[in-house]
């Protein structure tokens, strides 16, 4: 990896902004995917094709995510876009991409990863009626990463998933942004081939040394949310650990759907719990009942759970957009990123850590069956 500075040395949001319009200006890409404050003051994820558009509103570290940029990613990359994209992912985002390449859902051929380090996001509408300004906002966050010693806005909170988030820097990208441990300005990061593209295009210089404090503020801040973590979960343990605490956590799930529609994960073009296989005739109902003396409605809800859980534990990257969707506040993120924890270790695999790692649910080890059947050779 090559080390550096932008071109553009103003405050990072400004030099961002200067940089990613520079990407489409100097022809390197002919689009940018990234978060964008929109009229009225939120923040949205936009594809940008025009550079002064971008210049005016892009946010690479909007305060807020409401949806995923790696779902947004596989909408626009499903098949080849037809034109170079740069897309700008958080460190879930990349992690969520890099599951999505793995299982067919993004070409990256196409495609400019730059990944951001990243201090936190609120839940949208608790930011939403703050009218806090996202500018400003995300400034004072960025101000905060030299240090890692991170706080929320005033009166709001970091989504429970940012809590207890481990992994704040991306490993993945072709390009990386990096803030933590910096002294304030933007470091760059880019692989050969694409630094020598930057440094051709005048967007960026390389040969710099890596911030000397960056990894040792991440390492205190990965430690702080670990800890979190642990104590998150030990708490949903003793309250959801059982059946009959998990029936009663999930008790008011109305099987809307939004924890899956806003998954990143959850990709299947095709989905069972859409199909008419769960519209039944009304005299099925009336016969769950009497068999059972009660039924809940709407049915199936832990059946939506339990089969969400076991399609997708092995590559869930613990963004917690589930929760963000949520109308009812249910501890949708926690549910997912506990099982997956234990999934993903049992299975010697981090869902979203590299692309050569093959995913473990499409891959078949003939080890494995000998482990689980007791085989031996002949
Ligand atoms: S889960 Fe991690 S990477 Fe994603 S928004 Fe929260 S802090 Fe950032
Ligand atoms: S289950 Fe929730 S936390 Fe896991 S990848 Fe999906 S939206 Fe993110
Ligand atoms: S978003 Fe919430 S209420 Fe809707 S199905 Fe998912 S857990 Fe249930």
């Amino acid at each position: 990896m090559n080390i550096g500075r932008l071109t553009s040395t103003s405050d990072p949001v400004t030099a961002s902004r200067e940089f990613l319009a520079g990407l489409i200006e100097k022809s390197v890409v002919k689009e940018v995917l990234v978060p964008a404050v929109q009229p009225g003051g939120s923040v949205a994820l936009a594809l940008f094709a025009d550079s002064e558009e971008l210049r005016a509103s892009a946010l690479p570290w909007a305060p807020v995510m409401g949806f995923q940029g790696a779902r947004a990613l596989s909408r626009i990359a499903f098949t080849d876009p037809g034109v170079r994209v740069a897309a700008v992912l958080r460190p879930c985002e990349a992690r969520a991409a890099v599951e999505l390449v793995k299982l067919g859902q993004i070409k990256p051929e196409n495609i400019l990863f730059i990944t951001v380090d990243c201090p936190g996001t609120c839940e949208l509408k608790g930011f939403a009626e703050s009218k806090l300004d996202p500018v400003k906002t995300a400034a004072k966050l960025i101000g905060q990463m030299a240090s890692g010693a991170i706080v929320p806005p005033a009166e709001l909170h970091f989504r429970s998933s940012c809590n207890i988030c481990e992994n704040p820097s991306a490993k993945f990208g072709d390009i990386r942004l990096n803030l933590f441990g910096c002294d304030g300005a933007l470091e760059i990061e880019a692989e050969d081939k694409v630094a020598a593209e930057l440094e051709k295009a005048g967007l960026a210089v390389f040969g710099s040394e890596p911030s000397p404090e960056r990894e040792k503020v991440i390492a205190e801040l990965r430690a702080l949310r670990e800890k979190a973590r642990d104590e998150l979960f030990k708490t949903f343990e003793s309250e959801a650990g059982s059946l009959e605490g998990f029936k009663k956590a999930f008790s008011t799930c109305i099987r809307c759907l939004n924890c899956m529609e806003n998954c990143p994960i959850c990709y299947c073009k095709v989905c069972i719990f859409k199909s008419s296989l769960f519209e039944h005739e009304g005299s099925r109902y009336a016969g769950w009942a009497a068999r059972k003396g009660v039924q809940k409605m709407p049915s199936e809800t832990m059946l939506f759970h339990m089969t969400r859980l076991s399609h997708m534990a092995s590559s869930c990257i613990g963004c917690g957009l589930c929760d963000t969707a949520c109308p009812m506040g249910l501890p949708v993120s926690t549910l997912f990123r506990k099982t997956a924890a234990s999934v993903q270790s049992m299975l010697g695999y981090e869902a979203g850590k590299s692309l050569d790692e093959p995913v473990p649910v499409s891959t078949f080890r003939e080890d494995e069956l000998r482990t689980e059947s007791g085989a031996k050779d002949h």
